[in-house]
């Protein structure tokens, strides 16, 4: 990690005499088992009956804290993706992902793993022999805009993020940019991702873009958003148009800070797939079950890849970002 010592303008103590901004909708979890005869069940916030987006943000799973010592862990079998990134990040444990392109990466908290699909790709996720006790982490997805979707794919690891502190927060920039300092990840539009950690009593100010879409997702501990305690595992959407967040706690806590440019592009999302059309992603399904050289293949997973579902009788419809 790189450490940024930051002066008073970046991150700000709260005024209490300011009502600051208001939360604009909570979206509670579903728990949803991930694919595979082994799967473990994560919450999912993203797509959400009332919000299928925040910025290019599209999709959210939250997983544990989990006592593994005695299970699997995570176990995802190889599997395709197109026109997404998916961005692995842990607060505890570690995983190892392997794709069709050759990469085998271990990836622990403090780390990202980001996988850019583009025209295709495959992968697998596991918790590795020997792992730790604790499996606690975040998987997140972008969509790829129109002219990203059908790039190359590529997968890059980065251990070494920015890292900004200041009034009791310590914010690790994931992606994008935040409290002046910027990740080296890759996006394809402007987007930004970060952990914030809070120190007991903390209360941050956190300053954002006023073109951006916001949402925090309550990870660990006490964590107030505004004025608002959110749950854990909760995401509160915050809307456009803030030049601040406000993030507190009494006695500590973790949350990540999701933002974007409102995603404009109608996305037809199924399975794996971000694509435009119905035709489009029934092409995608076929070629992974034809085993089509596009995803490639992923090397050393100790168990068979998995099949796609059964694509749905009515054909699937492009759907904009609101829901
Ligand atoms: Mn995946």
């Amino acid at each position: 990690m790189t450490y940024i010592d930051v002066g008073p303008d970046e991150l700000v103590d709260v005024d209490p005499a300011d009502p600051g901004d208001a939360c604009v909708e909570v979206l509670a979890p579903r728990d949803v088992p991930l694919g595979g005869p082994r799967a473990m069940t994560v919450r999912r916030t993203l797509p959400h009956k009332d919000r299928r987006m925040v910025g290019a943000w599209c999709f959210v799973d939250h997983y544990g804290p989990d006592d593994i010592t005695t299970g699997l862990g995570m176990q995802v079998p190889p599997h395709p993706h197109t026109g997404l990134q998916t961005v692995s990040w842990l607060f505890d444990g570690e995983v190892l992902h392997r794709d069709s392109l050759g990469s085998t990466q271990l990836v622990r908290p403090g780390e990202l793993n980001l996988m850019t699909a583009g025209r295709g790709i495959s992968h697998s996720e596991e918790s590795p022999g020997g792992h730790s006790p604790v499996l606690h982490g975040v998987q997140l997805w972008t969509a790829l805009p129109e002219h990203a979707r059908h790039r190359a794919p590529a997968f890059d690891h980065h251990a070494d993020l920015p890292v900004v502190e200041g009034s009791g927060a310590s914010v690790t920039v994931v992606m994008g940019s935040l409290t002046g300092a910027t990740s080296p990840a890759w996006t394809a539009s402007p987007l930004v991702a970060a952990e914030v950690t809070l120190e007991p009593e903390a209360a941050s100010r956190l300053p954002v873009e006023r073109d951006f879409e916001y949402a925090v997702l309550s990870v660990a501990g006490h964590v107030v958003v505004d004025d608002r305690a959110i749950d854990r595992g909760t995401l509160v959407y915050l809307g456009a148009g803030r030049d601040t967040v406000r993030l507190g706690t009494g006695n500590g806590g973790t949350a990540m800070l999701l933002g974007g440019v409102p995603f404009e592009e109608q996305l037809v999302m199924w399975w794996n797939f971000i694509g435009r059309s119905h035709d489009e992603i029934a092409t995608d399904r076929a070629e992974w079950e034809a085993a089509d050289p596009r995803f490639g293949t992923v090397r050393g997973y100790p168990g068979d890849r998995l099949n796609a579902p059964v694509l749905p009788h009515a054909r699937l419809r492009p759907r904009g970002r609101h829901r």
